[in-house]
């Protein structure tokens, strides 16, 4: 069995970090955690936390670190993800967050840190065409729609456009990325974890650099 691998992904919204995300969870066995599915998952169930995040995340504000981090780490204890590995999506967001994070994990490390680097002009064309399931969160665009009009292929469910991927709010978004989701990967990098790849490409083309790149990793730490 592939082992397992407990992964960041990191990347402007609109970078391709979900659809790499379920790709790498799906080849390495592991599970794909992403607080903005968890967050809207939330906000769908009409949750004490989801009615509170709900303006915030539609204005494509960052919520509190503390919330986000209990969150997770409730998570990252169901059944012991945190020792065979995870996929995790949308999380750290800012140095806070990949302190208390570290903590959680310790005596056990990140195996790597995998930064999508896709220029904004893109992020923004995809984000513009991006489509997505209420449901179960599966991602299309609007030049690949799923084969019914607007009913999920996977589940069924409603394919909409994100409440949050108004204009406004990506570049609300894309400036919080760059004010505080920028630094950390300079933090990661000072930690030697950091490793960047080219977004740009099919998916297939960007997680086998995406495979390739951890690989090479583990390969590196081993000898
Ligand atoms: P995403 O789907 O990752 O783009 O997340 C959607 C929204 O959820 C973000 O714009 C934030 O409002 C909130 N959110 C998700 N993850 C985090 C995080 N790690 N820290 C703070 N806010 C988050």
């Amino acid at each position: 069995m592939t082992p397992g691998v407990r992964l960041v992904v990191l990347g402007k919204q609109g970078a391709g970090k979900g659809t790499q995300c379920v790709r790498l969870s799906h080849y390495y066995a592991v599970p794909h955690i992403s607080t903005g599915d968890m967050l809207r998952a939330n906000v769908r169930t009409k949750t004490p936390l989801g009615l509170d995040a709900k303006a915030r995340m539609d204005r494509g504000e960052l919520l509190p670190d503390t919330l986000i981090m209990d969150m997770v780490r409730e998570r990252l204890q169901e059944r012991n993800v945190s020792a065979r590995g995870f996929i995790l999506d949308g999380c750290p967001r800012t140095v806070v967050q990949a302190e208390i994070l570290a903590e959680m994990l310790a005596p056990m490390t990140l195996d790597l840190v995998v930064e999508l680097d896709v220029p904004t002009e893109l992020v923004l064309e995809r984000i513009a065409s991006r489509r997505v399931c209420t449901d179960c969160g599966h991602i299309y665009s609007t030049s690949e729609p799923p084969v019914v009009k607007w009913v999920c292929d996977v589940c069924g469910g409603n394919v909409v456009q994100r409440d949050d991927d108004t204009e406004e709010a990506v570049l609300r978004r894309l400036a919080a990325y760059e004010a505080e989701t920028a630094p950390l990967a300079d933090w990661y990098r000072a930690h030697d974890l950091l490793t960047t790849i080219d977004g740009v490409g099919s998916p297939d083309d960007v997680l086998a650099r995406t495979i390739e790149a951890i690989e090479s990793r583990r390969g590196w730490g081993r000898s």
